[in-house]
């Protein structure tokens, strides 16, 4: 099973063990009864989500074949609960193979979030400008890449100047609960785009792969929401019909950041 990510990635899987099946098995041997029937395999399933008994989710593993370029890899590797084997740039050559991003996806800086992009589609000319020029440097930096090798340099030092968006390949092989981890933070709004579209790709191989627990994940964590003790008696204010802006002026203290993160939340809400 693969999904084409990207202009040039790709996500395989490449072997799995265990479904939906061996998480009710594991969490029957603790609570010491067999399968039973479907709707009640998936209230089983829906229960150990909802209320983070997580291990039976460690009973399915996933053995993934990535290729991703290498920014999205230096996120992607600070996930340390998965068990990794990657392309070697000493031990073989780098192919000529570059992330160059579409255009509608080149954007302006965020001014509301430090780390993340503007919403605002950019001007063509500025996009194409700026695609052109990455294009260039990749050419010329693979041909000044391949010049040291065909002087005789080393691999490992050959490399050093090539540029964080060329692809590499590796596989990765993770359980479900920790799968389920890494997609919570990296299908989220705040990851890099990148990245998302990797997570993405992998939640499509899960939801055929394991529907039930996938759902559970959607609806007890994926969209799920949490609210701080602050929070909660801010939202209870609400829900006596005080006007959010008066109940931020009341004795509950949140900081700026916290009384935006409040705000999109509550939009978040009125818009369901
Ligand atoms: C939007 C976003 C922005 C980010 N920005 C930055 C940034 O600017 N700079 C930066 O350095 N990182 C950044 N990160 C990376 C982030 O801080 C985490 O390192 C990364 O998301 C992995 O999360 P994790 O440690 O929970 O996952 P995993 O490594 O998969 O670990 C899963 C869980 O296992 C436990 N665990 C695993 N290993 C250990 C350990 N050695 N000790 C204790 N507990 C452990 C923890 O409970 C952890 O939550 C960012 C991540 C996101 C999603």
């Amino acid at each position: 099973m693969e999904i084409k990510v990207l202009n040039k990635g790709f996500v395989r899987l490449v072997d799995i063990m265990g479904d939906d099946s061996a998480i009710v098995q594991a969490a029957r041997t603790s609570y010491g009864t067999g399968t039973k029937s479907y709707e009640e395999d998936k209230k089983l399933i829906r229960y150990l989500l909802r209320n983070k008994h997580t291990s039976p989710f460690e009973m399915v593993e996933l053995k993934f074949h990535i290729k991703l370029p290498i920014f999205v890899a230096r996120q992607w590797i600070r996930h340390r609960t998965a068990n990794v084997n990657e392309f070697s740039g000493r031990y073989s050559e780098m192919r000529d193979e570059f992330y160059i991003p579409e255009l509608e996806d080149v954007r302006n800086q965020s001014t509301t979030n430090k780390q993340g992009r503007s919403d605002t589609i950019l001007d063509s000319e500025i996009s194409s400008s700026f695609v052109e020029s990455v294009k260039n440097s990749q050419t010329d930096l693979y041909k000044e890449y391949k010049h040291y090798i065909d002087t005789g340099i080393a691999r490992e030092l050959s490399r050093i100047n090539l540029p964080l968006s060329i692809y590499t390949e590796w596989y990765w092989k993770i359980d479900l609960h920790n799968l389920f981890h890494f997609l919570k933070l990296r299908m989220d709004k705040h990851a890099q785009y990148e990245i998302r579209c990797y997570a993405e790709a992998i939640a499509e191989i899960l939801k055929e792969k394991v529907p039930i627990a996938y759902e559970a994940f959607e609806d007890y964590t994926l969209n799920s929401m949490y609210f701080s003790k602050n929070e909660q008696k801010l939202l209870s204010k609400l829900l006596n019909n005080i006007d959010i802006d008066d109940a931020l002026l009341s004795d509950v203290k949140l900081d700026k950041r916290e009384i935006t993160e409040f705000k999109d939340k509550i939009n978040l809400l009125k818009q369901k």
